[in-house]
């Protein structure tokens, strides 16, 4: 049984892994057999985990597919790609500055689709693979003043079922985990205000805010033989956030 959810010899590559959510997820990994090798834009940041790096801007297209051949050059297989590098702008919609947008369409959506084409093409020739996507809480439901980013993080739960569907014929498994109110560099100075951290409080049937950690059980679970039948899926790892909410009514107990 503990086999079935066995990452350990995997070439795992995650991709955003400096930081937040893609460190806690390439750490557990690394603690549990994977030969995992993360890639960002900030050298000193990749240093500092400890792992195997690989500088790389995936809104540059060259950067992706010499990073890609880099890993292969090195472990000659790449069994999973985290494709977790994303960014986010707060701004209203309709004075959303232009290149703002450009910068997130091409990091959450075109350098997301191109790393996963460049991975996906090797695991097309290794006969298999897995694909693990980073959607949001924006894949389902939206949140005044991010509208781009909720673009491309719809796009992130379609480009997951599509390329599910046509990579499946290739023993290829992609799917997306959503998660909920992280804390992490992308939105610390969001719940550092204090009414903002207690409007996503009672939002979260859980009751607390997420840390990257929490994570890692879901991440496991997608790369490993025990999600073999499972593809093109979106998870929310949201402490209950999507699920509904609690409100103010007494029940009798
Ligand atoms: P984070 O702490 O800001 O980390 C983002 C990571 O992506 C860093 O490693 C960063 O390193 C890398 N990155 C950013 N732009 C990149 C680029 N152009 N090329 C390569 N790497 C790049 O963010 P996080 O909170 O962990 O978020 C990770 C993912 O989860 C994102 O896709 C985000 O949208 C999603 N998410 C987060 C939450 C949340 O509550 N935190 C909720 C839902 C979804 P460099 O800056 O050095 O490149």
């Amino acid at each position: 049984m503990q086999d079935l959810f066995s990452v350990r010899d995997k070439v795992v590559h995650v991709c955003g892994g400096s930081r937040g959510i893609g460190r806690a997820i390439a750490m557990a990994f690394h603690e549990a057999g994977a030969r995992v090798i993360v890639s960002a834009r900030n050298r000193e940041a990749l240093a500092a985990t400890g792992l195997e790096f690989e500088v790389c801007d995936i809104a540059d297209s060259a950067q992706i597919r010499r990073c890609v051949d880099n890993i292969v050059a090195r472990h000659g297989r790449l069994d999973v790609l985290f494709n977790v590098a994303g960014i986010n702008y707060r701004h209203a919609a309709e004075t959303y500055p232009e290149e703002r947008l450009d910068d997130i369409l091409a990091v959450n959506l075109r350098g997301n689709y191109l790393m996963a084409q460049a991975c996906g093409r090797v695991m097309i020739g290794q006969g298999g693979g897995k694909i693990i996507n980073v959607a949001s809480l924006h894949s389902h439901f939206s949140l005044a003043g991010m509208a781009p980013y909720g673009a491309s993080k719809g796009a992130i739960a379609a480009m997951t079922r599509a390329l599910a569907v046509e990579w499946a014929r290739y023993n290829i498994q992609v799917n997306a985990i959503a998660p909920g109110f992280i804390q992490t560099d992308l939105n610390r100075a969001l719940w550092e205000q204090e009414e903002i951290r207690r409007w996503a409080l009672e939002r979260t049937p859980a009751g607390r805010l997420g840390v990257p950690e929490d994570l890692v059980g879901v991440a496991i679970f997608l790369a490993s033989a025990a999600s073999d039948y499972m593809t093109g899926q979106v998870l929310y790892v949201d402490g209950g956030l999507t699920a509904g909410q609690t409100w103010p009514l007494k029940v009798p107990r």
